[in-house]
Formats: structure tokens, C-alpha cells, sequence
């Protein structure tokens, strides 16, 4: 894959790769109809998809928004006093693995993976980076009648994340699951189900890591729960599709396997922008109204296909399912990340209407969207120097020059 990263602190995607200059002045990139598309190549499926995917699990997380209230309170206080807070313990906690198969930040790295797998098809992924399954392609390649997307099999899927590049770090967690599952006695499909739904719904949890281990021993000892779910191991991977796996059993697995003290208390990172210290932040201030733009769209029927979703004002299955192909477009039209630095140029993502009419009448923000991306990079960078160079001893203003 090419170089690519997502920073938390201004949700700025960069791709160091070149995008079609068609899209320098779209609104709407049209990626995400149509993401495999030959008009732009093989090269930033996955890069694309997979950081876009990081800003969507902070819009979904409540636990991952409140990592970035502690990081932008540390950056806030730098602006002011010069100084670098030391990192809290629950930050720390992201990266420890404390003596478990991994960490916090290995499920959030999979669990994007998961998804630009998913999105990219593993069939392709197969014949880029592995080896030729020219030969046995058919095994791996399936048509579902009424299925737009190239299909896969769970085999080649499961391939991908056992044997894939970075494997080790970025599939960790999945090949954990997939052994974990092995007791089932159908492992490959029902940790291809479980694992979108309840890595989503862990990370609504205050500690994602022991809810998303419990909600796996649940699965585990609950064979005939599975089975009356899922019906026969043997033929149900050849009769649906995975996208309708998801949908139908949305709704169902989640009280299932998640207790009911954390289902209570389950906090979304839009409820924490909503009413934390975020709501100042010049970029993330604008999430509630993208994502209510999705509400819009969402209860005008346009979703209508789309299925399994049984509350239109419950929105995350859209979030928690982003690899379900109207899923997609709709949060990479109305909830994309607000700039996107390719090789070639940077995109931006346009200004909600709602402040633009704010900005006309003066009540909104003094500045455009792409300006206070901008500006706000730039202090990012400021803030990142520092912290370097008082990892080597030197303080942080060492370099300026009054
Ligand atoms: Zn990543």
C-alpha cells in the first residue's frame, strides 16, 4: 500500500498518491460510488478508504473521542503556556497490551482493515500482493444474484487477514477471533458477523478491550444461540451474502452478546462533540450538522434496500457498517473527512450549507472550512515539533527566533 496517514487532531486524510484532477473542484468525489473504479487506478482504494474510515470511528466512539479531547487539551495548553503536558494514563492504556493478545490500538488498526479489505475485495488484494490465484479463482470469487459489487468467499477474506502485508500488526485481533471461533465449529463466517458489530459497539463502551472480550465468550459458549441465528454452519455462507448477514443480525447480536449495563451507557463520539470541549474545536464543530445532513437522507427513504434497520432515528448502523455499499456513499458524501491532501492537491470538503448562511447573516465563523483547516495544520505542526524536541532534551521554543 502507498504512504497514508489520518491525523486526530485536525481529521485531515494525507495520500501520497495522485488523485484524477476531475476531482479538484467536486463537492462529491465520486470514489465513493464506485471505489475499485479503473478511472483512478488501483492504488488508493484501500489508503483512502482506511483513513477516512479512522474519522468515522472517532464520529462513532466515544471512547476514541474522549482520546481526542485529552490530545487537543494538551495541545490547547501548549498553545498557551509553551509547555507539553505528559500523555494520561488512559492514553497510555490505548498502546499497552497488559498481558492481552493486543492492544486497543491493534483493534482499532483491524478493525479499519477489516473494512478496506472488505471494501478493496480480498480476490484483488490476493492477486496484487500475495501470490496468483489465477488458478483458483473460482473458489474465492463468488456472484451473488442481485449483488452489484464483485463478491468474495470467506476463504479468500480469511486469506487476506492471515497472510496479508503488515498482517501481524494490522489482522492481529481478526486472527485472534478466527481461532478463538474455531470451537463453533463455523469460525470463518461467524467471525466474519460478529466482528464489525461488536468491535463498533465496544467502542461506544468506556473500555473497549473488556467488553469486546466478554461479548467473544459469550459467542463462544452460546453454540445453539449462533446456530438458531446463523441456521446451518454448513450452507448458510452459500445461500447469503455477508452484506445480508450484517443487516439481518444487526439488531439481534448486539443485546446478545453485549451486557445490558454497558448497552445502557453506550456514548457515540458525536455525543461527546456535542456537549464536550470539542464543540470549540474549529473543524469537529461541524460534525453534528454533516452528520445530521446523513439523518436527512436517512429518514427521506433514500436508504430504502438498504434493510436491517429497524430504528430510521438510530444512524450508527450506517457508521458501524460502512462496508455495505449505500452505506458508503452516503457517509462519503454527507460525512468525509474535511480535507484530503493527495500527491497532487488537496481536496476540501465543502462548507455545510447551515454555515454558510451563519457566515452570511455574521454569525458564524470568520473563516472558511478550508481556512480553518488550514490555519489549524499549521499549529498542529507547531504543536508535533515540539513534542519531538523535547523528547531529545531540547525545549520547545529551541528553534525560535524572537
Ligand atoms: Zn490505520
Amino acid at each position: 500500500m502507498i504512504e497514508m496517514s489520518y491525523n486526530y487532531l485536525t481529521g485531515v486524510v494525507e495520500i501520497l498518491a495522485d488523485a484524477p484532477d476531475s476531482w479538484r473542484e467536486l463537492p462529491n468525489l465520486p470514489f465513493w460510488e464506485n471505489p475499485n473504479s479503473d478511472l483512478w487506478g488501483h492504488s488508493i482504494c484501500r489508503s483512502l478508504y482506511h483513513e477516512t474510515f479512522h474519522f468515522w470511528q472517532f464520529i462513532s466512539s466515544g471512547y476514541i473521542a474522549r482520546l481526542v479531547e485529552e490530545e487537543w487539551s494538551r495541545f490547547l495548553s501548549f498553545e498557551q503556556s509553551g509547555e507539553i503536558e505528559p500523555i494520561s494514563s488512559e492514553a497510555m492504556k490505548y498502546i499497552d497490551k497488559k498481558g492481552r493478545p493486543f492492544s486497543v490500538k491493534e483493534l482499532v488498526e483491524c478493525w479499519a482493515r477489516f473494512w478496506d479489505v472488505h471494501t478493496r475485495s480480498p480476490v484483488e488484494i490476493l492477486r496484487q500482493e500475495i501470490i496468483s490465484v489465477e488458478d483458483f479463482a473460482a473458489t474465492l470469487e463468488l456472484s451473488i444474484p442481485g449483488m452489484h459489487e464483485p463478491a468474495y468467499s470467506g476463504e479468500s477474506f480469511d486469506l487476506v487477514m492471515q497472510h496479508g502485508k503488515d498482517c501481524e500488526s494490522y489482522a492481529n485481533p481478526y486472527r485472534w477471533l478466527l481461532n478463538e471461533m474455531v470451537v463453533t465449529g463455523a469460525s470463518s463466517i461467524f467471525s466474519n458477523v460478529v466482528f464489525p458489530i461488536i468491535t463498533h459497539t465496544a467502542f461506544k463502551t468506556e473500555n473497549p478491550l473488556d467488553t469486546f472480550f466478554a461479548a467473544i465468550e459469550r459467542a463462544k459458549d452460546s453454540g445453539e444461540l449462533m446456530r438458531g441465528v446463523f441456521g446451518d454452519p454448513d450452507t448458510m455462507s452459500k445461500r447469503k451474502s455477508i452484506v445480508q448477514l450484517w443487516q439481518k443480525l444487526w439488531n439481534r447480536l448486539i443485546p446478545e452478546l453485549i451486557d445490558s449495563r454497558s448497552i445502557q451507557s453506550l456514548e457515540t463520539g458525536l455525543n461527546r462533540i456535542e456537549s464536550g470541549p470539542l464543540k470549540e474545536h474549529p473543524i469537529f464543530k461541524e460534525v453534528p450538522l454533516m452528520e445530521s445532513t446523513l439523518g436527512g437522507y436517512f429518514k427521506m427513504g433514500s436508504f430504502s434496500g438498504a434493510g436491517g434497520l429497524s430504528d430510521p432515528d438510530d444512524r450508527f448502523p450506517v457508521f458501524g457498517l460502512p462496508g455495505i455499499p449505500q452505506f458508503r456513499v452516503a457517509l462519503g458524501r454527507f460525512v468525509p473527512p474535511p480535507k484530503i491532501e493527495f500527491s497532487n492537491f488537496s481536496w476540501y470538503c465543502p462548507e455545510h450549507g447551515v454555515s454558510q448562511v451563519w457566515q452570511l447573516m455574521g454569525k458564524g465563523d470568520k473563516f472558511s472550512l478550508s481556512e480553518r483547516v488550514d490555519d489549524l495544520q499549521r499549529r498542529v505542526v507547531e504543536f508535533r515539533e515540539a513534542i519531538v524536541l523535547e523528547e531529545k532534551g531540547l525545549p520547545a521554543d529551541f528553534y525560535d527566533i524572537e
